[in-house]
């Protein structure tokens, strides 16, 4: 490894862990009282793993306290307090341990130490042994992982490999990517894993001028479902501090806010909600573009991040400028899709209000007895302004973009849509209904699935589980689309769940009122589909009588190339 001039002058620099340091990481681990006692002597031989005495203990017999009693009583595994320091510490008689191999112990520990205008960080493998008589009063050895110095705007990481080094950094701004990373690395290239390590010397933080303010220990931790100030270990030390070294405002003002959701985006995932938020901006105020009032309000409510996202993308593409509330509340309104309904609006250039209006009249409130949501309401609607493109409307007409009867208008196109694919179908050779139905009809645990041969038990299916597959019967029945029945196999006519399928994909899968208030059928039967959806993959394999073979389950997961 060869170093530049910046980075050699860095290591030279590295503060060294000192014999404090040690003594600090070996009270980290449980301490023993080893003992040997000799027949008739009036001693007993004492090592001490906590202070690393080794001497001979007066039995007195006169003049012995409780503590001296609760030694020189020679119980082994007997709590007791450290004759020389103190400490509580465990009686280990060496006649009875052994080789001592159970009390070997392994502990991950970052030391901290203050240094010029940078803290470092050195992540140390400790292990103890208690083999031989030596290593009974011996300190912890170490080995060095990973070290990290963080300075405001820059942190550097050194990887110890063997005798190698490597050398990470980040500097000014944070990409997607994380470089500095956890310490403790182990796994392979399929998933590492990162242990968590304790964290000594935590009062460089509060004597350090530039990480005085961090809050790690104190708001960071109190996060909800933080571990509130009880942790030991800590996973996310060098994540958090790297993001606090580049953008030290930000981190301490997020922190003070309590907005945990996009600092956790940070810290934890690196993602930015750049569309929300400018991390560039030390003033969090500035850089999520808000009033005092409107801060102040951001915070009592309890917002999510994407509340602003959608206000900065309604300014910027419909030149609207949305309070908060309005925001928050198309948020709820437009579910978790609500980017795709945004683009979509700004594609074909709608008015968001005028087009809510118009899907809650024609849709969400037509049926007084039957609510549907906005988001659903929004399929609905996406469906028919692609099949009106695709055949041949004009998008620019008001009258195309919000037609009198939308639900008419839908099923019409749709209908001509499916007319279209089919015309483009007819020149591919179509695919007899029995090959169809043996590619995909199975039956497995009382469950079966049914390849319905005519546009009627389709049409049957969707007036008894009240959901739309009739509208499907006709393109079902010319091969652009498959739909396939999961019932009971001791009921086998009665409608149950109902499948649409793209090839070998499960596309819609629906029970009941379109699952209603109720569990989702591909959840509930998710043994029997993936079953199922695996010996189709495997190409439907059948016996000499037409039973189902089912594909061996291979116990490794391939790896995608
Ligand atoms: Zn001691």
């Amino acid at each position: 490894m060869r170093y530049t001039a910046e980075e050699k002058a860095i290591v030279d620099a590295w503060p060294t862990v000192t014999a404090e340091d040690i003594e600090n990481i070996n009270n980290l681990f449980p301490h023993h009282l080893f003992f040997r006692s000799s027949k008739g002597a009036d001693y007993m031989e004492l090592w001490s793993s906590c202070c690393g005495r080794h001497e001979h203990y007066q039995i007195l017999q006169r003049t012995e306290d409780n503590r001296h009693w609760d030694i020189t009583a020679q119980r082994h595994n007997a709590k007791v307090q450290c004759p020389y320091c103190g400490r509580s510490a465990t009686m280990k008689s060496l006649s009875k341990s052994g080789k001592r191999k159970s009390l070997e112990a392994y502990l991950l520990v970052m030391v901290l130490h203050s240094g010029q205008d940078a803290m470092y960080g050195d992540a140390l493998c400790i292990t103890k042994n208690y083999e031989t008589e030596a290593d009974l009063t011996a300190k912890p050895l170490y080995r060095c992982d990973s070290g990290y110095r963080f300075a405001m705007g820059h942190v550097m990481q050194i990887d110890h490999w063997g005798s190698a080094m490597y050398v990470t950094h980040e500097r000014e701004s944070l990409g997607r990517q994380k470089r500095v990373r956890e310490p403790f690395k182990s796994g392979s290239m399929s998933g590492y894993v990162y242990p968590p390590y304790h964290v000594l010397n935590r009062e460089v933080l509060d004597q350090h001028p530039a990480f005085r303010y961090s809050a790690y220990f104190t708001n960071w931790q109190y996060r909800p479902f933080g571990p509130r100030g009880y942790a030991q270990l800590f996973s996310d030390f060098v994540s958090y501090f790297t993001a606090y070294s580049i953008y030290p405002k930000q981190v301490e003002m997020l922190c003070k806010a309590g907005l945990w959701g996009p600092l956790t985006d940070m810290v934890v995932h690196r993602k930015k909600n750049a569309a929300a938020l400018d991390w560039s901006e030390p003033d969090i105020r500035k850089a999520m573009r808000l009033t005092k009032a409107e801060l102040k309000q951001f915070l009592q409510k309890c917002y999510p991040i994407a509340v602003l996202e959608l206000r900065n993308y309604a300014e910027r593409h419909w030149g609207k400028s949305w309070t908060l509330d309005n925001c928050a509340r198309r948020l709820e309104d437009w579910g978790c899709n609500w980017r795709e309904i945004a683009r979509f609006i700004t594609k074909h250039r709608l008015s968001p209000r005028k087009l809510e209006e118009y899907l809650i009249l024609q849709i969400c409130f037509r049926d007084p007895d039957v609510f549907i949501s906005l988001d659903d309401a929004f399929e609905i609607y996406r469906d028919y302004l692609n099949a009106a493109y695709e055949i041949g409307h004009c998008l620019e007409h008001s009258a195309v973009l919000y037609p009198d009867d939308l639900c008419q208008a839908h099923d019409d196109a749709t209908r001509e849509q499916t007319r279209l694919h089919e015309k483009a179908l007819s020149n591919q050779q179509a695919i007899s209904t029995k090959e169809r139905a043996e590619k995909y009809e199975f039956e497995l645990d009382g469950m079966k699935i049914i390849f319905p041969k005519t546009a009627g038990a389709i049409k049957r299916e969707g007036t008894k589980l009240n959901h739309c597959v009739g509208g499907y019967a006709k393109r079902h029945i010319e091969g652009v689309l498959t739909i396939l029945f999961l019932r009971w196999s001791d009921e086998p006519t009665t409608p149950y769940v109902t499948i649409e399928m793209r090839g070998n994909r499960i596309n819609q899968i629906h029970g009941f009122n379109n699952d209603w208030a109720g569990q989702n059928p591909q959840q509930k039967h998710k043994e029997f589909l993936e079953t199922w959806l695996r010996w189709l993959r495997a190409g439907s394999k059948r016996d000499a009588d037409g039973i189902p073979i089912l594909p061996k389950v291979r116990k490794r997961k391939d790896v995608a190339a």
